[in-house]
């Protein structure tokens, strides 16, 4: 067993402003998160965290609002009485309107109180994108951007690329880029960096990790759930803007990418940027949209919103020319599981076809990266059954499970990308042209599919894309427990 738990680092203490601190966001997310470091102790008695928001609110209530969000912490993480109160102490409750700019002073009186005047100020946008000009100006009206205060934003940032540079614009007039941190919280999953690890770190899959030996990638993104009273605010997304334009395109980026010469933001987000830039434009054919069969009940209207897509990709270069990028995410799927399967070419010749080895109809080899849940990797050989009967081959598997190789609880991907911000280490969230480029791809796919009506598709399967890989002679890898 190996314990990952983090020796602290050490961080120069921040002040974290969670502007929308009352918010579905800040609760289930952020404030969650900073009590697990604090927990860890990453987070130190030198850090200075508040709450942003409308209502007018004591601490107090806060806190017992936010108690709920926490409780796992005391369940399985031992969390006392004693650590919620120290937490708590570090927690200020700011009343704050960033339309009216109303408690824009409170927030300059919280910031100037600090001890050290060079220390991080990590102001994080949990509102709407409407909002967000106006909360930039307000921090600028009230002197708190200075060189060492950084913003983070989250998705969905625009509907298209028009409204994505708008929002990007906005806040490119008030803070520089090296300010700006743009969440995807699928990057701060141990797998999707462990993803890096493996091909960066070790020599035996990159040697491998081209169209001379991949056969074609799979990433499925799936989900049990429904859209669960958010299908007012999920119908004007759909699957494509909500799950596509950014988490599934940055794991094809992860996979398809070069390596960078360091393990530095730019470069990294400069690779990233090339995979981007080298898809080729879909085609009709290469989409397949499906909207699960309740969706037009539970939204009360008529809707030909996809919650359910399927694509095919194809990467010009030298690397990837012929292999396709199969992706997929949906609502109301079989099961919940995000999985990127590389499967790699069948043997060129079978020595064991004519000792009655079966291993003509083996399946290929396969590297599946399980981001969830539990979180590991595994490898699927071809092996001999034991025992003397023979040589009868049989599919097997190497198994990295991280649950059952790390001792203590894998950190949430917010508790790592949080901590980022306090590093000031942006390899992790995506810069203004990676969003761009990704805008650059689905907008013309959302003209493509604009007049299309979805398929229905029944709850529990998993989604109507068969005839996406049929027509490639391939089938899906559907993740199993
Ligand atoms: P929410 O539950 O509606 O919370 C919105 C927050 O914004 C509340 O704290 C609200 O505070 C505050 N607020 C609204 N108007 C304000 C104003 N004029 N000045 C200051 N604060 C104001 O929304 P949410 O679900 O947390 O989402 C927040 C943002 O994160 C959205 O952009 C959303 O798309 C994005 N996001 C959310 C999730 C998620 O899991 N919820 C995931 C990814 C991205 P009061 O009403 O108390 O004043």
């Amino acid at each position: 067993m190996i314990d990952p738990k983090v020796p602290s680092i050490n961080l120069r203490p921040s002040d974290y402003v969670i502007i929308g601190g009352t918010g579905d966001l800040a609760l289930r997310k952020i404030f969650p998160a900073l009590f697990w470091r604090y927990l860890d102790g990453q987070i130190t008695s030198d850090y200075r965290m508040a709450a942003a928001a409308r209502r007018e609110m004591s601490r107090a209530d806060f806190a017992a609002m936010l108690r709920p969000f926490c409780e796992d912490a005391f369940g399985t993480g031992g969390a006392s009485e004693d650590d919620w109160n120290g937490f708590l102490d570090l927690l200020s409750v700011i009343t704050l309107d960033v339309s009216s700019g109303e408690g824009g002073d409170h927030l300059a009186a919280f910031i100037s109180e600090r001890s050290d005047p060079a220390r991080p100020t990590i102001f994080y946008l949990a509102i709407a994108p409407s909002l967000f000009g106006d909360a930039t100006r307000l921090l600028k009206a009230n002197g708190l951007v200075t060189p060492q205060a950084r913003l983070v934003v989250e998705k969905p940032l625009g509907h298209d690329g028009t409204s994505s540079r708008a929002i990007n614009a906005e806040l490119a007039e008030i803070f520089d880029e090296s300010q700006i941190y743009r969440i995807d919280h699928y990057l701060g999953k141990e797998t999707v960096q462990n993803l890096m690890a493996l091909r960066f770190a070790n020599v035996i899959f990159e040697s491998l990790w081209n169209n001379n030996h991949i056969d074609h990638v799979q990433i499925t993104v799936a989900e049990t759930v429904g859209v669960d009273g958010r299908a007012g605010y999920y119908d004007r997304y759909g699957a494509i803007r909500d799950m596509v334009q950014n988490h599934l395109l940055q794991l094809v980026c992860l996979v398809a990418m070069e390596p960078p010469s360091f393990f530095d933001a730019d470069q990294v987000r400069d690779e990233k940027l090339r995979v981007l830039r080298a898809i080729r434009p879909l085609t009709a054919a290469d989409i397949q949209c499906g909207q699960y069969q309740e969706y037009t009940q539970e939204l009360g209207e008529a809707s030909d919103t996809e919650t359910f897509v399927a694509m095919k990709l194809a990467i010009d270069n030298w690397r990837w020319a012929g292999v396709p990028f199969y992706i997929r995410t949906g609502k109301k799927l079989a099961r919940r599981a995000s999985e990127i399967v590389i499967t790699f070419k069948q043997r060129p010749h079978d020595i064991f076809e004519r000792n009655g080895g079966g291993a003509i109809d083996s399946p290929p080899n396969r590297l599946i990266i399980r981001l969830q849940p539990s979180e590991g990797l595994r490898l699927q050989l071809i092996s001999k059954e034991p025992g003397p009967g023979g040589m009868r081959l049989f599919p097997s598997e190497l198994n990295l499970s991280f649950d059952d190789t790390f001792e203590s609880r894998l950190p949430d991907a917010y508790e790592r990308l949080l901590m980022d911000t306090a590093r000031g280490n942006q390899t992790l969230f995506m810069r203004r042209d990676e969003v761009f480029a990704a805008w650059d791809i689905i907008d013309p796919v959302m003209a493509l599919i604009a007049d299309r009506t979805p398929h229905l598709y029944r709850s529990g399967t998993m989604g109507p894309a068969d005839e996406l890989l049929g027509t490639d002679g391939r089938i899906w890898v559907d993740p199993h427990d």
